[in-house]
This record gives structure tokens, C-alpha cells and sequence, in this order.
């Protein structure tokens, strides 16, 4: 089977670059303009036509102007391989790109160096419905390997928001999570093996193509999440599923942001488990407003939430209790949709609040905390107060099941990012307080680094460390991520 083509990239959120991430710190030196020509003419012809490229069009597209960074497209791990052990060679440093949708400015070459691509890797070798295995290239666009396994009747439950266009080894790096983790995991919890090139050049493979073992080390819960700085994914294989056989997807209306939140919580405490449970508050659905969704005037937040099971009967009974919650703790009406396309058109309004909310006055910066369910209506309501005091615009959004929030701070114009982030860091440091998470599923990457210490004591983060020179001790591999 081979992957569908992956959307225009061009269109791709390139817009993260390493200027946006000032307040993250120093990078250190970017590399030498003399390395990268060296790595050039070391690289050119282990690599096919067009496979290095550091033409305006290729430098535009990727959101970057700097002149000594390489994008290399290799199409096999040898040609992985190859490239790495150069940029060893000569010093330069080497990023791994998927398809850029990252939103902790993971796959930005911060200190120049090589861009390595693996839009190329994007073949799905392995589609196999009596293990219930798939076995993926790297760059394999995640919707269409949902699209190979499902006309198996198979079911692949990753399904970060962005799975039209990003890619299989970004959501191994990112350790991807996205609305249907509530039920199913995230992507640590379906990856069972991988092809991975080492900073060393070396490939390797662990992992195993069962779904139970123990054998080792768990190197494969060390890759997936180390955001490109151990090493790079090749291969992936996963586990799948039984594709679910009757989803009900349901729209709660509710006046106020804290009753949607409050009615998330009891609703995991009344023995159900949606699959997805999403919210998005007021400002949220101000944005996205002319995007398909009809609300009163009344209703300032709404719950986005999906049950799935065998049978009709059961998910009918769930959706009972589900209403029965959701009234009792004031919701004003519960859609349910009718068909596929009500649904689709629910789930289109979900994915734009990202885009929309970038609109909404010109700029933004997108939050990923975690906090515990239980206090996620006053996590909400705190953010909120620490955006009005600084005279700020907070909406929140995101996976509530999980007391994961994409809290936004929106602002206009550019001279705002000082107290944008000074508000970010609060947030982060409330989130914390709460007992909650810097990130849930985005990363650390640059955007969040100077933050690592409220959350991680220097012992934890000197072990860390000390697993990144263990691996890359040249500091070549995505540097400038993750570490204060
Ligand atoms: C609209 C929108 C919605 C989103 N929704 C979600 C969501 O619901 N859940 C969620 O988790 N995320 C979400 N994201 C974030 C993003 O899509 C994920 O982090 C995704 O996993 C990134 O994949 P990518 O291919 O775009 O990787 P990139 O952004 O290109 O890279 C991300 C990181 O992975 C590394 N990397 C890339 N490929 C490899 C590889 N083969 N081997 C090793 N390292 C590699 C890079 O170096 C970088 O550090 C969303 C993003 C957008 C724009």
C-alpha cells in the first residue's frame, strides 16, 4: 500500500520560526556558513536529484532566510544514515523535519546546520489483520495510514488534530496524543517497535512486532517523546485495533465555560468513558463563529464529546447517562449528530479553532498544560484571571477529559511578547502549581524550555542529560531543544 500524497506543504504553518522563541534563550553559535558548504559537497552525491537543496524557493517554504542551513530529503535509511554520519563529520548540526505541524518549535534548525526531511520515507509496508500490526515509514502521513488500516476494518487510535498532514515520526518524536487519548493512549501506547538512525549513524531496530514483551531495556518509551534529539525514526511499527463499529458523536451546549468543565469531570466520575471529551469556551467559539456551527446566543461553551462501542444498544445507553449528567449540571441542550457528514462537519469545527484563533487578533501563543481533571473549572478560571490582569485575551480550549488545555494567549502586535510571555510562564507556573503539566502533548522543543525547571528538579533533568551525551555526545543531534 503505498501513503496518499501529503497536502501542499507550502501551506504548512511554517510560520514557526526560531525568532518567534526569543524569550526560550541563547541557542548557542549558529554553525559555520564553511561547514555546511563542506557537509554540501561531502552529501551531493550519495543523495538522489533534488534530494539536498538549499535553493530561496526550498529556504521560503520552510519559513527560514538563513543561508547555512541544507535540507536533505533522503528516500531510504541508508541515505538516513549517510547524511548523519557527514554531519557528525564535519560538525554540523542535524534537525529532523516531519511535516512542520509541531507547535513547540521542535523541527527549527535553531543553530543552522542540516534540516533532515523525511517526507520522502512515505511508504506503508504493512497492513496485517491477523496480528493487528502496521508496519509505516517515518514520513507516512498519519490520515492515510488511519485510511489503510481502516478499509481493513482495522482502527490505528492516534489522532492528533493535525493527522491530515502530520506525519508518523513526528508523532513518535512528539509522543502525540490528540481527543481520542482519553480512551485509547497516545502514541507511546501504540508504538511496539521502530527502525531508528542513532546520532552515530547506526541503525537500529527494537521493539518487536508482537504486542506483548518485556525483553530489555524500554528504549522504545526513551525514543518516542525524545523530540528528535536522540536520534531519528526510519520505521514505526504499531498495534491496532478492532475498528469501533458505532460512534456517537454529541454537541452540549452550556452557558458558562466552568459548567462545561464541571459537567467533564462527572462525567468520568459516572463510570463513563467517552472517547473524546473536548471543550472549547467562549472565546473559542467566537472564533470559530461562521464556521458551520449555529449556537444561542446563550450558550458560552460547549462540550465536544464521542462515545464508541459494539453495539448500538450500548453506546444508546451511554449517551443516556451522558445527557443525564450533562442537564443535571445545567447544560442547555445536547446535539447529537445524525450522520456521518453532521459529524465530520462537528469535527471540521473542533480542527479550526487552532487557525481561527490565530486570527482573532492577529497573534497568539498556544498553551498545552495539564492539570487534574477534578480541578480543571478552577484551572480555567485562574487562567483567565491571570489574563485579565494583564490585560489580556485567554481562550481555552482542548482535550478536557484529560485536563489537557490549549490555553491561548491572544494578542496584535508584536511589541505585546513580553507580557505574552510573562503571562505564558504564569500560566504554566499556575498549571504546575495545580499539580498539573508543562505540556501534554506538544513537547518542550525551544518554545517551553526556559520553563522545564518549574516543573523538573536538576537531579531529574542532569539524568536526562546525561542519556543525551550517553547518545549524541557531540550535542549535534536537534540541539538547542528541551534544556534550559
Ligand atoms: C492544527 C493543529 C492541531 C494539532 N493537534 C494536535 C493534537 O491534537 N495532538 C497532538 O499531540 N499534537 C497536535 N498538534 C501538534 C503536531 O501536529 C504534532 O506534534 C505532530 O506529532 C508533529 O508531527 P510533524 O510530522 O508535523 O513533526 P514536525 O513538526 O516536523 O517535528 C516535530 C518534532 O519531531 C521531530 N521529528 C520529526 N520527524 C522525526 C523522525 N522521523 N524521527 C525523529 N524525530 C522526528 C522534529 O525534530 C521535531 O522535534 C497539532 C498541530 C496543529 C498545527
Amino acid at each position: 500500500v503505498r501513503a496518499v500524497a501529503p497536502p501542499d506543504r507550502s501551506s504548512a504553518p511554517s510560520a514557526l520560526r526560531a525568532d518567534s522563541f526569543k524569550g526560550a534563550g541563547d541557542f548557542g553559535p549558529r554553525v559555520e556558513r564553511a561547514a555546511v558548504a563542506a557537509l554540501k559537497a561531502a552529501l551531493v552525491a550519495q543523495l538522489p536529484e533534488g534530494g539536498l537543496r538549499d535553493d530561496p524557493a526550498t529556504l521560503a517554504a520552510f519559513g527560514h532566510d538563513e543561508s547555512n542551513t541544507l535540507f536533505a530529503f533522503p528516500e531510504t535509511t541508508a541515505q538516513v544514515q549517510a547524511i548523519v554520519r557527514a554531519c557528525m563529520a564535519h560538525g554540523v548540526p542535524v534537525t529532523p523535519v516531519g511535516a512542520r505541524s509541531g507547535k513547540s518549535g521542535g523541527s527549527l534548525p535553531v543553530r543552522g546546520g542540516l534540516s533532515l526531511c523525511l517526507e520522502k520515507l512515505d511508504h506503508i509496508l504493512l497492513v496485517d489483520d491477523q496480528n493487528l500490526i502496521a508496519v509505516a515509514q517515518a514520513g507516512v502521513v498519519l490520515g492515510a495510514l488511519h485510511a489503510a488500516v481502516e478499509a481493513k476494518g482495522l482502527f490505528y487510535a492516534p489522532d492528533p488534530n493535525s493527522l491530515d498532514w502530520c506525519t508518523l515520526g513526528g508523532n513518535v518524536a512528539e509522543n502525540a496524543g490528540g481527543p481520542r487519548a482519553l480512551k485509547y493512549g497516545v502514541t507511546r501506547d501504540h508504538v511496539i517497535g521502530l527502525e531508528w538512525v542513532l546520532p552515530s549513524g547506526e541503525a537500529i531496530r527494537l521493539g518487536r512486532r508482537v504486542h506483548k514483551g518485556v525483553t530489555g531495556y524500554d528504549l522504545l518509551g526513551l525514543f518516542v517523546g525524545s523530540e528528535g534529539t536522540l536520534g531519528v525514526a526510519t520505521e514505526v511499527t504499531v498495534k491496532l485495533l478492532p475498528l469501533p463499529k458505532v460512534v456517537l458523536t454529541a454537541l452540549v451546549l452550556f452557558q458558562q465555560v466552568e459548567q462545561a468543565a464541571q459537567a467533564s469531570t462527572r462525567l468520568l466520575q459516572s463510570q463513563l468513558l467517552p472517547r473524546c471529551l473536548e471543550l472549547l469556551d467562549d472565546v473559542a467559539l467566537a472564533a470559530v463563529k461562521g464556521a458551520g456551527l449555529q449556537l444561542p446566543q446563550a450558550s458560552q461553551a460547549v462540550l465536544l464529546i464521542e462515545l464508541d462501542g459494539p453495539t448500538e444498544d450500548s453506546v444508546l445507553a451511554e449517551a443516556q447517562t451522558l445527557e443525564a449528567v450533562c442537564r443535571a449540571e445545567g447544560a442547555l441542550e445536547v446535539r447529537v449528530a445524525r450522520d456521518e457528514t453532521q459529524r465530520a462537519g462537528l469535527w471540521a469545527v473542533r480542527k479550526s479553532v487552532s487557525g481561527a484563533l490565530k486570527l482573532f487578533e492577529g497573534r497568539k501563543v498556544s498553551e498545552d498544560v495539564v492539570v487534574p481533571r477534578a480541578r480543571l473549572g478552577e484551572a480555567i478560571a485562574r487562567f483567565k484571571a491571570l489574563g485579565a490582569a494583564a490585560r489580556l485575551t485567554v481562550a481555552t480550549y482542548g482535550h478536557a477529559g484529560d485536563g489537557n488545555l490549549h490555553t491561548n494567549v491572544l494578542y496584535s502586535k508584536a511589541e505585546q511578547k513580553p507580557e505574552v510571555d510573562a503571562l505564558v510562564a504564569a500560566i504554566a507556573r499556575e498549571a504546575v502549581a495545580l499539580g498539573g503539566t508543562l505540556t501534554g502533548e506538544h513537547g518542550i522543543g525551544v518554545a517551553k524550555r526556559h520553563l522545564l525547571t518549574l516543573e523538573q528538579g536538576p537531579g531529574l533533568i542532569a539524568v536526562q542529560k546525561s542519556v543525551k551525551a550517553a547518545l549524541d555526545p557531540l550535542g549535534l543531534f536537534n540541539p538547542g531543544k528541551i534544556f534550559p
